[in-house]
Parts: structure tokens; C-alpha cells; sequence
């Protein structure tokens, strides 16, 4: 199937209010372009440099996620155009993103990246460190970020169990912490789901899913 079928086909499997961010990651512009011909608008790469060479070739109403790990380092390569940054999991990148923003008078719209895997190798906050982030004065005085919800990933496995688990583990986080909205934190949306399980991370609440190998085919990271 083409990109633009792929793409119909998902679309016709999940609810309206579900939005669907297509991960681009290692593809070519080409291949963003037939999924923008076909209406997409919002894609999601995980490497600042990558994403800001398409976004210098491509066109202007794109939205623009970023969903990997993210270096302070690089934030300012993206402050200009980034539309949601996933991943954040911790104060210096917030306080990061914040100042960068302000350079370009934004606010920019973060996630806080939620651990729920048990592999220590997937990034994140546990609860308790993201309600005490949401809760510093420090937090609160940042005026050019906005907090509009959770991410989190599930564990790589074929044990659906598991992944259930851990899929509700980020809903009741987000349930228990959408009742302190505060001036930049506004919580709205719970990132979860991938190629591989956006159905059963719609069916525990989520609201926006990252889908990538669905949609453009398998990736190769050796070219
Ligand atoms: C690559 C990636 C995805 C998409 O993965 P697929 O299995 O190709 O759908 C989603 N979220 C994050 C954070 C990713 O890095």
C-alpha cells in the first residue's frame, strides 16, 4: 500500500478526537510530501537537526514534533518553529526551552515524558518527580512554556499484558495530575501509542499516537 493508503487506513480506524502524529524519522522529503499531499500535517522526528532540514525544505504550515531524546544543547536549533516537544523529563530542559522560546517571543507547547516501561532504557519522570516539577516556583515562573500533557512509551514487547499496564499507569498520572492546572501547565494530552499498539493505547485513553513504520514502511538507519 501507498503512504496515502496507509495513511486513509489509519485514520478510518481511530476516533476524531485521537490525533495522529506521523513519525517521519529517516525518511525522506519525498515521502513527507505524499503524506502532505495526502493531507497530513503533523509529523514527529526524534534528532533537532534532521527535523530543521525539513523544515527548511518543506512547507510552512507543517507542525512539527519533536518526540526523542532531546539534548539542552540543541533546543535552540528548533525554538523557532517546533510546535510540541514529547519528551521533556526534566527542569533543566524545561528551564532550557523556556529561555529559548523567549528569544523568539513563543511559548512552546511541552509534554512531560512519563517512565511507565519497565527497560531502564526508556527516558522519563517518575509520577512523584513530575508533580513535584509541576508544583516548584521555579516551574511557575517559567512564562514561554506551556505543559499540555503526558508521553510516555511502553515497554518493547509482545506481552499485551504488560503494555496494558503500563498504558494505564500513564492515564491515572494524567488523571491525578490534571486536577492542579496551573498558569503554564494545562494538560490536555496524553501522547502514547505507536505502530505497534495505538489501538490498545487509545482503548486506555490516549489522545495523540505516534505512529511511524505504519505509515512509511519499515526504517533502515544504515543509510
Ligand atoms: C520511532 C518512534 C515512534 C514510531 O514508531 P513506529 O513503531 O515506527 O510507529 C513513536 N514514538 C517515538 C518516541 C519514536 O521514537
Amino acid at each position: 500500500m501507498s503512504i496515502a493508503q496507509n495513511l486513509q487506513q489509519i485514520k478510518s480506524e481511530i476516533p476524531e478526537n485521537v490525533t495522529l502524529v506521523a513519525v517521519s524519522k529517516t525518511k525522506p522529503v519525498e515521502d513527507i510530501l505524499e503524506a502532505y499531499n495526502a493531507g497530513q500535517r503533523i509529523f514527529g522526528e526524534n534528532r533537532v537537526q534532521e527535523m530543521t532540514q525539513k523544515w527548511q525544505e518543506l512547507p510552512k504550515d507543517i507542525e512539527w514534533h519533536m518526540i526523542g531524546n532531546l539534548q539542552r544543547n540543541n533546543v535552540k536549533y528548533m525554538a523557532e518553529y517546533v510546535s510540541l516537544i514529547h519528551g521533556v523529563d526534566s527542569f533543566k530542559l524545561l528551564k532550557e526551552i523556556n529561555k529559548q522560546a523567549e528569544k523568539h517571543s513563543r511559548v512552546i507547547n511541552c509534554l512531560l515524558q512519563i517512565k511507565i516501561a519497565q527497560e531502564n532504557t526508556k527516558a522519563g519522570m517518575t509520577p512523584e518527580e513530575a508533580y513535584q516539577l509541576l508544583h516548584s516556583k521555579e516551574t511557575a515562573s517559567l512564562k514561554n512554556i506551556n505543559i499540555t500533557g503526558l508521553m510516555g512509551m511502553a515497554t518493547f514487547t509482545d506481552d499485551q499484558k504488560q503494555v496494558d499496564e503500563e498504558f494505564k499507569l500513564l492515564k491515572s498520572t494524567f488523571n491525578k495530575l490534571k486536577n492542579y492546572t496551573t498558569l503554564n501547565f494545562n494538560p490536555t494530552t496524553i501522547s502514547m501509542g505507536m505502530s505497534g499498539d495505538y489501538q490498545l493505547a487509545i482503548e486506555n485513553g490516549s489522545n495523540m499516537i505516534r505512529v511511524g513504520s505504519s505509515i512509511f514502511g519499515s526504517r533502515n538507519y544504515n543509510i
